[in-house]
């Protein structure tokens, strides 16, 4: 790099953050901006003369905005360095341990969110305040003080600052950006943006109606005088502030390497995102000796994960028909490594979502792969055109069986019953798991057996014979065996299932469930009054079931004919207990699944419904219970906790 490239960097960097810290709304990947800083310091290291003041390596990157007043850090607040490896791990643990060697290190997850330093002056929160330049930030106080994780008091009278990262839960974000796309609004390119985003509202009711979510990670001014970072932040737990989901004090190189391996593979299951793990020196009297670079603390370090974001092209958009007759879009990109997985496709879920982000062929794109859910186009870099990007078309006719498709505006729909698309992909569903479960009946099998002219309907599948399986590729005797002997496997399911496995429009698992409880083999004949008086159900649902076995009602006798599924077994009445006859609604996270906890309840003879009113007698909550937790205490309902349920029925 020289002295020009350089100064082109340092400008490039300032507007990649412009996007990414006042208008939360990033125009590259992470990775893009680490790779570019990083140019950028290597050149600085050895050029100290040319530094240019406003260089990004100089100062801690947000910007304060117009909106709000400005307010003082008590004590400066800072960023951290970063290293992206082990091998970066280990230079960073030789540098630190030049300045001391009798140290051990205190680890927790570096969060992806927005930081923020919460003042509180005899017990009381004075104010909370965005880092802004490290020096000074925004006055948010009364933002803040709408996020139900932050303590408004606290036992401890001594002035102190708390910092920490406000962050969206990643189902909170997915619902957030499904209202948003609803309401024809931008959506947000990721958490971190959106919590950002909405902690910076001037309206602190939409601040409010973020479900936003404080996790401390340290302290600014204090008087405390615990030896060690772990224990000062077991004490700053203990006064009402959430716990990281995992953490650790480590001895070595290897102890930190374990608990970051373990952070890694277990990062999609935390209810946060996680961007890497921050390593900090755990003794605070050899903090204090280590002091600060202009921009960092010398004794941390955030250990970063390989990036889930890329930057690719979209070279094609291809057609898929589900077994409802839905056409999905979906992205062939050019192929690009995601943290060990080579990434071609990506979803686009309908024509609207192309239209609204106004995706066109040849354009750059981020795309994100985040644990096992599919990739998805999070962003199109319109500044990246070069005008040859080709708008893409709405069909007009199934690209499988050609006629003619039904626009219903966010969905476009193949209404031939008899389209090759629909046929094999409700027999995929009708094998699938939560349906009839069949072994060794995926995609490809299906294909295979619907071209050869075997199965051509669900039906076929009982028909199947040995030597019709021998004739195609790929079937020797074992494998044709195992398959038959799967579908007969099938015969004497639980009812629901074969409910399930129709694919009844709107009518899932749980209302599967539900229908084959009440009615069982009855359901084909149950009226429409008697559908959407069911928990769960509404017009639509019960409409959709009606006309299925309007349309259906021959096929359906002649598979449960051949099936014999079980008719579901009535309960017996239970013993006398605390629940019995009452109605109870859950909420929050509970350490089992709620179905579970849902079924338990049932067998007590509870009836568990889903909203909370006068006539509620027990809500049960887990953790991060939200409004309906709220209600309940404003109505006078009896709330119990899990465990104090648990006690309650002596069970668990
Ligand atoms: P940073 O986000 O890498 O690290 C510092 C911050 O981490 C702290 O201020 C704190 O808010 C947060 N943090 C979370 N968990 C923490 C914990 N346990 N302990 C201490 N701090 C914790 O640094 P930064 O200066 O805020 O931002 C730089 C990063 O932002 C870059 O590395 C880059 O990835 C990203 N960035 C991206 C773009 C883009 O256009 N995509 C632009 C600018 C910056």
């Amino acid at each position: 790099m020289n002295l020009e490239q350089y100064k082109k960097a340092v400008e490039l960097l300032n507007l990649y953050s412009y996007h990414y810290y006042v208008l939360d709304n990033p125009i590259t990947t992470d990775e893009v901006y680490d790779k570019l800083y990083h140019e950028v310091l290597e050149y600085e290291e050895s050029h100290e003369d040319d530094i240019l003041a406003f260089s990004p390596t100089q100062r801690v990157g947000d910007v304060i905005s117009d909106g709000f007043s400005k307010a003082s850090h008590l004590s400066r607040m800072w960023s951290l360095e970063d290293v992206f490896d082990s091998e970066g791990l280990e230079k960073w643990l030789t540098k630190t341990y030049k300045l001391d060697k009798h140290i051990t290190f205190y680890c927790e997850p570096k969060y992806d969110g927005a930081s923020l330093n919460l003042i509180y002056e005899n017990g009381e929160l004075t104010q909370a305040i965005t880092r802004g330049d490290g020096v000074e930030g925004e006055l948010i106080t009364q933002n803040v003080k709408t996020i139900r994780s932050v303590a408004l008091t606290i036992a401890h009278k001594d002035k102190i600052e708390i910092r920490g990262e406000v962050v969206i839960y990643k189902d909170e974000f997915a619902k957030i950006n499904k209202e948003r796309l609803l309401r024809g609004e931008a959506v947000f390119a990721n958490p971190r943006n959106a919590s950002a985003g909405s902690l910076r509202q001037l309206d602190p009711s939409i601040t409010a109606s973020r479900n936003l979510v404080f996790l401390p990670y340290g302290v600014g001014e204090n008087t405390l005088e615990h030896k060690l970072l772990s224990q000062k932040m077991e004490y700053i737990y203990s006064l009402g502030f959430k716990k990281p989901p995992i953490r650790g004090v480590c001895k070595d190189f290897t102890e930190i390497e374990a608990i970051y391996e373990v952070m890694k593979r277990d990062r999609d299951s935390y209810p946060m995102m996680l961007d890497g793990m921050v390593v900090k020196v755990d003794e605070i009297s050899s903090q204090i000796d280590m002091g600060y670079t202009v921009k960092n603390p010398r004794f941390s370090v955030a250990y970063k994960f390989p990036a889930v974001e890329k930057i690719t092209t979209l070279k094609k958009i291809i057609l898929q028909v589900g077994r409802t007759g839905v056409v999905t879009p979906v992205a062939i990109v050019k192929p690009t490594n995601i943290d060990g997985v080579v990434v071609e496709r990506a979803t686009l879920h309908n024509f609207d979502e192309i239209d609204r982000k106004d995706i066109r062929l040849k354009d750059k794109v981020i795309i994100l792969r985040s644990g096992d859910v599919i990739p998805k186009i999070i962003k199109v870099l319109t500044h990246e055109r070069d005008g040859s990007e080709v708008k893409v078309q709405r069909p007009t006719t199934c690209p499988v069986c050609g006629s003619e498709l039904l626009d219903e505006g966010v969905l476009l729909k193949c209404q031939n019953l008899t389209c090759e698309a629909r046929v094999i992909n409700s027999i995929i569903y009708f094998a699938s798991k939560p349906c009839l479960n069949i072994d060794g009946l995926g995609n490809k099998i299906v294909e295979a057996l619907f071209d050869a002219g075997v199965v051509k309907s669900v039906l076929d599948l009982f028909d199947l014979k040995s030597s019709k399986l021998l004739m195609l590729e790929g079937f020797k005797e074992k494998k044709a065996q195992n398959l038959l002997s799967a579908i007969e496997n099938a015969k004497g399911c639980d009812y629901w299932r074969f409910i399930n496995s129709l694919g009844i429009e709107h009518i899932g698992e749980v209302a599967s469930k539900t229908l084959s409880a009440r009615f069982g083999s009855g359901f084909i004949d149950a009226a429409k009054d008697e559908i959407i008086a069911l928990e769960g159900f509404g017009e639509e649902m019960a409409e959709s079931v009606l006309e299925f076995v309007r349309v259906n009602r021959d096929t359906i006798l002649k598979l449960q004919n051949i099936l014999r599924p079980l008719e579901p077994v009535q309960r017996e009445e239970a013993k006398e207990n605390p629940f019995k006859g009452k109605s109870v609604v859950l909420t929050g996270s509970m350490s089992e699944s709620r179905d579970i906890i849902k079924e338990m309840l049932e067998s007590l003879g509870a009836k568990v419904v889903s909203s909370v009113s006068k006539k509620t007698d027990f809500v049960i909550y887990g953790e991060d219970a939200g409004s309906k937790y709220d209600k309940a205490m404003s109505l006078g309902v009896v709330c119990l906790s899990e465990e104090e349920m648990r006690d309650v029925t002596k069970i668990g």
